[in-house]
C-alpha cells in the first residue's frame, strides 16, 4: 500500500458523525444543516431530473451554471470572470481545493496555512506534495502576527490558503488583513487560494472581502466556493474554482481525470438557486445569528470559554474548566465523554492543528441545526455536565 496514505488519518469530522449516528446523538460535529433545504431548490433538482439532465455534464461545468457563477461573483465578490475560460465546476469545494493544489504544486513547494485550519487542508497538502508552513491565529479574536506571517514567505512559497469566513474559528479576515496578505503574495510571486464557502454567513455587520478583488490579485488567486452551505445542500457535491485561464486549464485537466464532472442535475438546480433575491441571503444570515447567540449562551452557562464568531457556523471553545472538573486531559477523550454524558457530538480541537497538542483543550461545536436540536443540546449541556 502507498506510504503517503499512511501519513494521515481518516477525517475526525466525518468519524464523529458516524459515532454520533451509532448512538443516536445530537450531531454538532460535522458542518451540515439538519433542517430541510429550501423548497425552490429541491423543486429545481426534481425539474432538472425530469427535464433530462441526467447524463455526463460538460466536464468543467454546465454552461448555465458557469454563467450564473460569473454573474454572482461580479456583483457579490467584485470579481470579473469569463465563464468560458475561468471557471471549473467540481464535486464540492473539497475537490476544488485538492484539484487546485494538484494544479499548482511542484515537489519542494511550500504552502502557508493559517492554524487552526479546516481539517482537509492537512491531507490536501500531503496528497499534492506541498510542504505546509503554519501561521498561528491567536484567540480569542484569532488575529495573526504580521511578523510571523511575513517570515513564513520565502522563495519556495507557492501558495497561501485563506479560508474566510473561517472554519473552525469564525474569524472573518478584514480588508486590511487581506491587503497585507495580497502585498506579500505579490512580493513573493505567490498564489492565493481563497476558500470562501461561508461567504454569506456573517454576523454583526462583518464584511466579506474576496482577495481576488484586490489590486494585482485576480491573476494570482484561485477562488473556491460551493452551493453546500449557502443553500443547505451539502450532499449535492457542487462546487467550483475560479482562476485566470492558464491556471484554470490545469485545474480542469486534474478535475476531468479525478471525477469527470459534478452531478449534472444538481448543477442545473444550482444555477436556479443562484437567482434567489437578496431576501434569501438576509434571512439565512439572521437565522444563523439567532442560533449563534442562543448556543453561545448555553455553552458559556455550561462552562465552556468562547468568543462570538464573526462568520461561518462553528464555535471553537476552550473546555479546560470542564475537562479539569471531569479529570480529562485530552480533547479526544473529552469529546467521547461529552457524547456519553450529554449525547452531544463535537469535533476534538486537535483535528484543526498540525501539532495536535495545541488543540487538546478545545472542542468545536457546529450550530447550523434546527431550534429543536439546539434546545435539546442546550438542555443537555447545562444539566448533564
Ligand atoms: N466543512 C464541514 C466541517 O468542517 C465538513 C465538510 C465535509 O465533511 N466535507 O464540519
Amino acid at each position: 500500500l502507498s506510504q503517503i496514505t499512511e501519513t494521515f488519518s481518516e477525517s475526525v469530522i466525518r468519524e464523529m458523525t458516524r459515532i454520533c449516528d451509532e448512538v443516536g446523538g445530537y450531531n454538532l460535529s460535522q458542518g451540515f444543516p439538519d433542517f430541510a433545504s429550501p423548497k425552490p431548490i429541491q423543486e429545481a433538482a426534481i425539474w432538472a431530473i425530469t427535464s433530462g439532465y441526467n447524463q455526463y455534464p460538460v466536464t468543467f461545468g454546465e454552461p448555465e451554471l458557469r454563467e450564473a457563477i460569473s454573474r454572482k461573483v461580479r456583483t457579490y465578490n467584485n470579481i470579473e470572470c469569463d465563464p468560458r475560460t475561468d471557471i471549473t465546476v467540481t464535486c464540492g469545494a473539497t475537490e476544488a481545493m485538492i484539484a487546485t493544489l494538484k494544479a499548482l504544486i511542484n515537489p519542494g513547494d511550500e504552502i502557508i496555512i493559517f492554524e487552526p485550519f479546516y481539517e482537509n487542508y492537512g491531507p490536501d497538502s500531503i496528497l499534492s506534495g506541498a510542504t505546509p508552513r503554519y501561521v498561528t491565529l491567536y484567540g480569542p479574536d484569532w488575529h495573526y502576527s504580521y511578523e510571523e506571517l511575513a517570515a513564513a514567505f520565502n522563495e519556495k512559497t507557492k501558495a497561501i490558503i485563506i479560508n474566510t469566513p473561517n472554519n473552525p474559528t469564525g474569524k472573518v479576515f478584514t480588508r486590511k488583513e487581506l491587503t497585507e496578505i495580497a502585498e506579500l503574495c505579490i512580493k513573493w510571486d505567490t498564489y492565493a487560494v481563497a476558500d470562501e464557502i461561508y461567504e454569506h454567513i456573517l454576523y454583526d455587520g462583518a464584511e466579506h472581502v474576496s482577495i481576488a478583488s484586490l489590486p494585482g490579485m485576480a491573476e494570482r488567486t484561485v477562488t473556491i466556493n460551493s452551493i453546500s452551505k449557502t443553500y443547505s445542500v451539502t450532499g449535492w457535491r457542487v462546487g467550483w474554482a475560479i482562476a485566470a485561464p492558464h491556471i484554470t486549464q490545469r485545474i480542469r485537466k486534474v478535475h476531468d481525470f479525478f471525477t469527470v464532472g459534478a452531478p449534472t442535475p444538481f448543477q442545473h438546480a444550482a444555477a436556479k438557486a443562484m437567482t434567489f433575491g437578496p431576501e434569501y441571503y438576509d434571512e439565512l444570515k439572521s437565522h444563523y445569528a439567532e442560533y449563534r447567540d442562543f448556543i453561545l449562551g448555553a455553552l458559556r452557562e455550561a462552562g465552556f470559554t468562547c468568543e462570538m464568531p464573526k462568520g461561518a457556523y462553528y464555535v471553537l471553545t476552550d473546555a479546560s474548566a470542564i475537562m479539569e472538573r471531569l479529570g480529562i486531559t485530552d480533547d479526544t477523550a473529552f469529546s467521547r465523554k461529552l457524547i456519553e454524558l450529554t449525547g452531544v457530538a463535537t469535533v476534538p480541537g486537535s483535528s484543526f492543528y498540525a501539532e495536535k497538542s495545541k488543540g487538546n483543550r478545545q472542542v468545536r461545536f457546529c450550530f447550523c441545526k434546527k431550534w429543536e436540536t439546539l434546545r435539546s443540546v442546550a438542555h443537555a449541556l447545562t444539566t448533564k455536565l
